[in-house]
């Protein structure tokens, strides 16, 4: 796999990119990586790659000609075109899901945005839009970091063992879509506070119903939107929709108990 960016700050990629299991993976040629510096597709003598917005309003946009000449040049270089994918908080959500994939592509082109974002007609070059998330960050870098971490780690070998990836929270793999369960490790007592006894047995049966257990409960806890789609017997579900209801009422209480103070 091949994993390019187009951004105006390139030098951000790198020391990510060449670092503990990123950097590991492209040392044994798992995956490529090369950062490309949009202003190399400017033609004025400032570099300029942004302007004001027509209508008015706060800030300066990407101009839409360095892209599109940029994701033009580096496309039709090497072998295959890319899968071109922009960075914005009006894409489509970014999950597990979309992670797994864009782990299939031989080549991705992630076109990180800065300022107050782009020209809208710069998204015609887009194959897809992606958002890491409800919040607004400045540039595009940090999400083509965080989209390039999860799609590498999905890259068979890249953890240093396959099924380092298979029980995570969000894997439809085995647990249908759940949080993955607490995890403990020495000492089995820290200041007072132990690890369930059930993990300390060495019955796999029963660590493996605990863990399931757990990993329904801890999601009807943090997560309860991911139940609708989780992958649970009847006996689960129903025992989820009450844990749902148990927490709720929970928390209605402590609300209302930080209200009465
Ligand atoms: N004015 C834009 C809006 O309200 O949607 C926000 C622009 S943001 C300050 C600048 C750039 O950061 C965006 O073009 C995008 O590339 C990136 N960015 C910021 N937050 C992001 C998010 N949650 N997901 C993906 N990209 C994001």
């Amino acid at each position: 796999m091949l994993i390019e960016t187009l951004s105006v700050f390139p030098e951000l990629f790198e020391p990510y990119m060449s670092t503990s299991i990123m950097g590991r993976a492209r040392a044994r040629g798992l995956f490529d990586f090369a950062a490309y510096d949009l202003r190399d597709w400017t033609h004025d003598r400032h570099r300029t790659v942004d302007d004001a917005p027509f209508g008015g309003g706060a800030g300066m946009l990407m101009k839409v000609e360095p892209l599109h000449e940029a994701i033009r040049d580096i496309s039709s270089r090497g072998e295959g075109r890319p899968r071109v994918v922009f960075f914005t908080p009006c894409g489509e959500p970014f999950t597990q899901e979309v992670a797994v994939r864009l782990s299939a592509c031989d080549r991705l082109l992630f076109v990180c945005g800065r300022y107050e974002g782009m020209d809208e007609r710069a998204y015609d070059f887009a194959d897809e839009r992606l958002s890491i998330g409800d919040y607004v960050l400045t540039g595009g870098e940090l999400p083509a970091l965080v989209v390039s971490d999860a799609v590498i780690r999905l890259i068979p070998g890249a953890l240093g063992n396959d099924m380092g990836s298979v029980d995570e929270s969000f894997s439809t793999a085995d647990d249908g879509g759940l949080l993955e369960y607490a995890q403990y490790t020495r000492p089995a007592d820290f200041n007072g506070s132990s690890v369930p006894d059930v993990l300390l047995s060495g019955d796999h049966a029963r660590v493996a119903a605990w863990r399931r257990s757990n990993a329904i409960e801890r999601t009807c806890r943090w997560r309860p939107d991911l139940i609708d789609t989780a992958r649970l017997s009847d006996d689960e579900r129903r025992r989820a929709l009450e844990l749902i209801e148990r927490f709720h009422a929970v928390d209605a209480a402590c609300d209302g108990e930080a209200f009465d103070e």
